[in-house]
């Protein structure tokens, strides 16, 4: 036990100040680091910044991604800002051995709560070959995560469904002109069409605009009951129809 006694630590990087935060945070009373030139000067200072927790040895996808949630409250632990982005890993592999190990390691990095997904050359396509030809510039693909906090709120708690799905995929055009917009709409559909073997048969609700079709996708089959059944006591008449219908239960739409 040293709480107590002094502690000296040999050197200014990132490991050498990491380990005095931490000391100090749980309460040691003199920590001492000696760094012979400047603070930070010397490999920490080359580094590209990037948190990766795609590692094979369980350890280190362990330790890794514990410093993600600190990262993450970088600011409220320590008092100072962090420009912290989560953009994600991606590894092209070419070699069965290669898939192998990463097949063993995804399996592994899942189950230490990574959210670390292979995607076949099929999806690689369909997620980037519609960039190939093009036909609206302004076209964007959004992949976003939807684990962390999403995932740690009970599935029927909220109307918000799907809480168990790990990628979120958007597919968003912008046209010029009012011409512009039947084949760039053809194209966006495609896009969606091509995508949607690699999917689940779900829905982000924040993105149904003109698919009335598509409305119960979005909700899980409790939470779609027991919308239609508040709509039932509030708006029997269903005057609030669009831009997401919820029948209210009893009433003959599905
Ligand atoms: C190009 C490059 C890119 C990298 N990118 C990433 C990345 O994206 N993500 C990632 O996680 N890692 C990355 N790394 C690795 C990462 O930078 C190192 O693992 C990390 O900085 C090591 O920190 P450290 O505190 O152990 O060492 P250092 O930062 O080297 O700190 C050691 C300190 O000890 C001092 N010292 C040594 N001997 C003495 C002594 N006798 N007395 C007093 N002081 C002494 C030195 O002056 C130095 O300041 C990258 C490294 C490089 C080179």
């Amino acid at each position: 036990m040293l709480t107590g006694r002094p502690v000296v630590i040999i050197g200014g990087g990132v490991v050498g100040l990491s380990i005095a935060f931490h000391l100090v945070e749980a309460g040691y009373p003199e920590v001492t680091v000696l760094e012979r030139g400047l603070v930070g000067e010397g490999t920490t200072a080359r580094a590209t910044g990037g948190i990766r927790q795609q590692f094979t040895s369980e350890v280190n996808v362990r330790m890794v991604r514990d410093s993600v949630e600190f990262f993450t409250r970088f600011a409220e632990r320590t008092g100072y800002p962090l420009d912290f982005r989560r953009h994600g890993y991606l590894f092209l592999l070419s070699t069965e051995p290669q898939l192998e190990v990463f097949r063993a390691a995804a399996d592994m990095q899942r189950r230490n709560g990574v959210p670390t997904e292979l995607l076949s050359p099929d999806e690689v396509l369909a997620i980037t070959a519609r960039r190939a030809g093009e036909v609206a510039p302004l076209s964007l693909l959004g992949v976003h995560y939807y684990g962390g906090g999403i995932q740690r709120v009970d599935e029927q708690a909220t109307a918000m469904s799907h809480r168990d799905k790990p990628w979120n995929y958007t597919v968003t055009t912008t046209w010029p002109s009012m011409q512009d917009g039947a084949p760039v709409r053809g194209w966006q559909d495609e896009w969606v069409a091509e995508l949607e073997p690699h999917t689940h048969d779900a829905f982000y609700v924040n993105y149904l605009f003109d698919q009335p079709e598509d409305v119960q996708r979005a909700y899980n089959p409790l939470a779609w009951a027991r919308l239609r059944a508040l709509k039932r006591s509030w708006d029997p008449g269903n005057l609030f129809a669009t831009n997401q219908n919820i029948p209210p239960a009893g009433s003959d739409e599905p």
